[in-house]
């Protein structure tokens, strides 16, 4: 058969376009991921508390608001699967959606499937890849492999910051590197960092390549000036990138509209991509506000654009209720 609706994203917009899908009886099947794209239950999932999601006034931590979303979403009847999608075909109808276990027909779609941290690309970058370099201080800090080290960030914004901050609970000291000469955080980010005895801002300053000792561990970072050009090794035992995010739009690319950084262009202010049945939700579709909040806001209105969708289509397969 054919399914009214696939759901691809597990974050705070695919679950609340499962919310109210499931709620309006459109049995939606929803494609959790597994590894593509981080973990199920996407970015929130790497950190810790959430004080700015209304209805929780003393705050809640990632995994638990995803947790309860999940839940929402299955007690109305969402079919979930943890399954990364590997194809997926928006150009021919019914659409195709395949993932490791299963491939479902739909009559429409909504991408939730959120953005990935960046990385630098460093030459030994692979070698030395959760083994010293990590994406997410928050999911990797604890680890015994930091405790008590001199660590290092790179990146000027709010996420460095952030995770600067984070890495002094388990780093003796942490050297933050800063490619301009000011950071793009927000004012109170650069004071929490800039006051903090145990944080060291570099500016003008960029990793080049990290060093090994000849145990193969990580030593080190190789460092240059980008206004003296002067080089230097930092002695430190891991590196954690806070360089902002990539959307997660390759298994569209070619077949929807994306725009030069490859985020969805959705028609504004509403979850329409240039391909009619095709939604997307979250932030996929913006590098703007990525929110918890406008993620889960936007995923309703992807929800709610199926329905009016497979309606005027005349598409809507419905699930009857017998009289009781
Ligand atoms: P941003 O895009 O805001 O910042 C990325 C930072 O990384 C910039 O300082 C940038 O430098 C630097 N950078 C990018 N590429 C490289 C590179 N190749 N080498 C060295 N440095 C690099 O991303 P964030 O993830 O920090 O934040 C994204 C959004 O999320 C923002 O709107 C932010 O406010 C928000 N956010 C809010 C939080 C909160 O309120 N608690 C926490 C985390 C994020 P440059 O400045 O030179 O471009």
């Amino acid at each position: 058969g054919v399914e009214n609706l696939v759901i691809i994203g597990s974050g705070p917009a695919g679950y609340t376009a499962a919310i109210y899908a499931a709620r309006a009886n459109l049995k939606p099947v929803v494609f959790e991921g597994y590894q593509v794209g981080g973990v199920p239950g996407g970015q929130l999932m790497t950190t810790t508390e959430v004080e700015n999601f209304p209805g929780f006034p003393d705050g809640i931590t990632g995994p638990d608001l995803m947790d309860k979303m999940r839940k929402q979403a299955e007690r109305w009847g969402a079919e979930l699967h943890q399954e990364d999608v590997e194809f997926i075909d928006v150009k021919n109808r019914p659409f195709v959606i395949r993932s490791s276990d299963r491939e479902v027909k739909s009559h429409s779609v909504i991408i939730a499937t959120g953005a990935t941290a960046k990385r630098l690309r460093l030459p030994r970058e692979e070698e030395f890849w959760s083994r010293g370099i990590s994406a997410c201080a928050i999911c990797d800090g604890a680890s015994p492999l930091y405790k008590g080290q001199v660590l290092a960030v790179v990146g000027g914004g709010d996420t460095a910051t952030e995770e600067a901050i984070y890495l002094t609970k388990y780093a003796c000291h942490v050297h933050l590197l800063v490619r301009r000469d000011q950071l793009r955080a927000s004012k109170a980010m650069q004071d929490r960092v800039l006051n903090n005895p145990n944080i060291t801002v570099h500016f003008n300053t960029e990793a080049v390549d990290v060093v090994g000792n000849t145990k193969g561990q990580m030593s080190g970072i190789q460092l240059r000036r980008i206004d003296t050009g002067e080089e230097k090794v930092l002695e430190v035992k891991g590196l954690f990138y806070g360089i902002g995010h990539t959307p997660n739009s390759q298994l569209l690319q070619g077949q929807i509209e994306l725009d030069s950084s490859g985020y969805i262009l959705v028609d504004e202010g509403t979850a329409k991509t240039s391909v009619d049945g095709v939604f997307a939700a979250g932030d996929v579709q913006d590098h703007e506000w990525r929110q918890a909040v406008t993620a889960a806001g936007s995923g309703c209105i992807a929800a709610l654009s199926v329905e009016r969708y497979l309606v005027s289509n005349d598409l809507l397969v419905e699930f009857h209720q017998a009289c009781s």
